[in-house]
């Protein structure tokens, strides 16, 4: 029996009492529908896409509160953070999407040479078509709504799917996007594994995936099949470099904000583990204590500036690595949690081993590793020996190591002197490389993502040269080679006889 038909058969056994199931069926008509109305032009035009993008702004505008008060169910999110980084991000992003959507839709005039001449080239970018894009749930809004600022920007049908972790988020997009957007071409599908399945069993032109590799390996399986192109957004293990040429307090606060202030560490660019050397290390720990206390007092526990942990799974997979043997006792700060609020306390581990369960796999929590060198230089072994991560930091003030680290540091983006802060500039391209992900996004490259970029070629019926047309001769043969090097002094010369 194929994983789909398990599947289908799960939905009709386990849930047949509920009334109303996603079956096969729906995510086939569901498809079959906006796959129509795509194909009736609706969402081409500049205006519809103007006019669903100002809806999206209004529901930024409007609904802020029941934003932020989704995101705390879900995660026990500060105010701050849901209304900075979910909201205002989001509303930066439809506001530079509705002032550049021209400039973006525009044809772009490419140049022709001599093999084409006379002719005209330019590069229109057309809608994909049907999208699905799937999200996750620690970002719950900005992970949803972002993906699909791009898809109708760039003229798409899409159907989204937020994730089911953060329940209270998922049917809140559900409900906002039913209310203000158009129907015929936005879709909100909530649901898990089951309802995920069968959207994936069918024919999309692409899909935009939020979350970890080994979903996304399913994805990119499931996309295969019907050779859909995918965007996917992954994670790892995000290593910061701290060098002893360092403004130190900053250095400190800007990671805490990158790790702690990021969702509690729940955050696909927090500061994974930090790299330094072995006599560096004690000033670190120092002033990561300090800070920590300044900001969140001396009951973090207690403290209404973290979230929380999303569910108890994750709960217990964090437990689960900070008691391993060899770990449970290099707690050098922090280490309090509590299973009944899902809280764990923003926790500092001093040389775990490096093949630990907290060192192996992305944390994706409150707990910060520091693993110490004998040379900062052994930095690039530590970090070019493991799967490439989504983002890599470096404090220093030392230029040549800047240079080298964004030479030698293969990433999905880095920072220098900062943490998590490029993913607020649209200029830039968000994404991963290797294990970290698959195609970018953010700003124009959102657009693009979404975008065919069609090669369009105009000729005239002018100058229709012989020369490529049979029956084929050296003189021929001389002339095609200095047109397609377009070279034109030795065009001539075969012209003249001269070569
Ligand atoms: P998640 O559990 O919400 O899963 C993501 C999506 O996959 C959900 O919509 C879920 O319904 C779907 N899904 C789950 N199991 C599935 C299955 N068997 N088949 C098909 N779909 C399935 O989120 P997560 O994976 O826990 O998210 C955390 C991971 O995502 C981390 O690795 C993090 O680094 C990464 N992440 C990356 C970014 C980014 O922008 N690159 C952003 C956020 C999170």
């Amino acid at each position: 029996m194929s994983k789909l038909e398990e599947a289908f058969i799960s939905v009709i056994v386990d849930r047949s009492a509920m009334a109303k199931i996603f079956q096969m069926a729906d995510a086939s008509n569901l498809v079959t529908e906006l796959r129509r109305n795509f194909d009736a032009g609706v969402t081409r035009g500049y205006e519809w896409r103007v006019t669903q993008l100002k809806k999206l702004l209004v529901i930024c505008d409007k609904h802020e509160p029941e934003i932020v008060s989704a995101l705390h169910d879900d995660l026990g999110k500060p105010e701050l953070e849901s209304s900075v980084y979910e909201v205002a991000l989001l509303r930066n992003s439809i506001k530079l999407a509705l002032k550049q959507l021209k400039d973006w839709m525009a044809p772009h005039k490419a140049k022709t040479s001599l093999t084409t001449f006379p002719a005209s080239a330019k590069i229109v970018s057309e809608p994909l078509g049907v999208v699905l894009v799937i999200s996750a749930w620690n970002f719950p809004f900005m992970l949803s709504i972002d993906p699909v600022i791009g898809a109708i920007s760039a003229g798409n049908v899409v159907v989204l799917k937020p994730s089911e972790l953060a329940p209270a988020s998922s049917s809140l997009l559900a409900k906002l996007l039913k209310q203000y957007l158009d129907p015929s071409a936005v879709r909100v599908v909530e649901g898990a594994v089951t309802e995920t399945t069968l959207l994936l069993e069918q024919k999309w032109d692409k899909i935009f995936y939020t979350g970890n590799s080994r979903i996304g390996r399913i994805i990119m399986t499931a996309a295969a099949k019907h050779l859909t192109p995918v965007s996917l957004e992954l994670g790892g293990k995000s290593p910061v470099v701290i060098d002893s040429d360092t403004n130190l307090k900053i250095t400190v606060r800007r990671i805490i904000s990158g790790k702690w202030g990021c969702n509690n560490g729940q955050a696909c660019i927090s500061p994974d583990y930090i790299l330094t050397t072995k006599e560096y290390a004690p000033k670190v720990i120092d002033a990561l204590k300090k800070e920590l206390e300044a900001f969140y007092g001396n009951n973090p526990m207690g403290s209404k500036d973290t979230s929380r942990i999303v569910n108890l799974n994750h709960f217990d997979r964090l437990s689960k690595m900070l008691e391993e043997k060899e770990v449970s006792n290099k707690i050098v700060y922090g280490g309090q949690k509590n299973r009944e609020n899902l809280k764990i306390s923003p926790t500092v581990l001093l040389d775990v081993p490096l093949d630990s369960l907290i060192m192996s796999e992305e944390i994706f929590g409150p707990l910060l590793p520091i693993v110490t060198l004998n040379n900062l230089e052994e930095c690039f072994g530590v970090i070019n020996s493991r799967p490439k991560p989504l983002a890599a930091y470096l404090f220093t003030k030392n230029h040549k190591l800047k240079k080298k680290f964004t030479k030698t540091v293969s990433a999905g983006g880095i920072v220098v002197n900062d943490t998590a802060v490029h993913f607020t500039l649209p200029t830039l391209p968000f994404g991963g490389v290797g294990e970290s992900g698959i195609g970018s996004y953010h700003g124009k490259f959102s657009f693009d993502a979404f975008s065919h970029k069609k090669s369009v070629l105009f000729k005239s019926f002018l100058g229709d040269s012989a020369i490529r047309y049979p029956p084929y001769s050296r003189r021929k043969l001389g002339l095609l080679k200095t047109l397609v090097n377009s070279n034109l002094v030795d065009t001539f010369k075969v012209l003249l006889g001269l070569s």
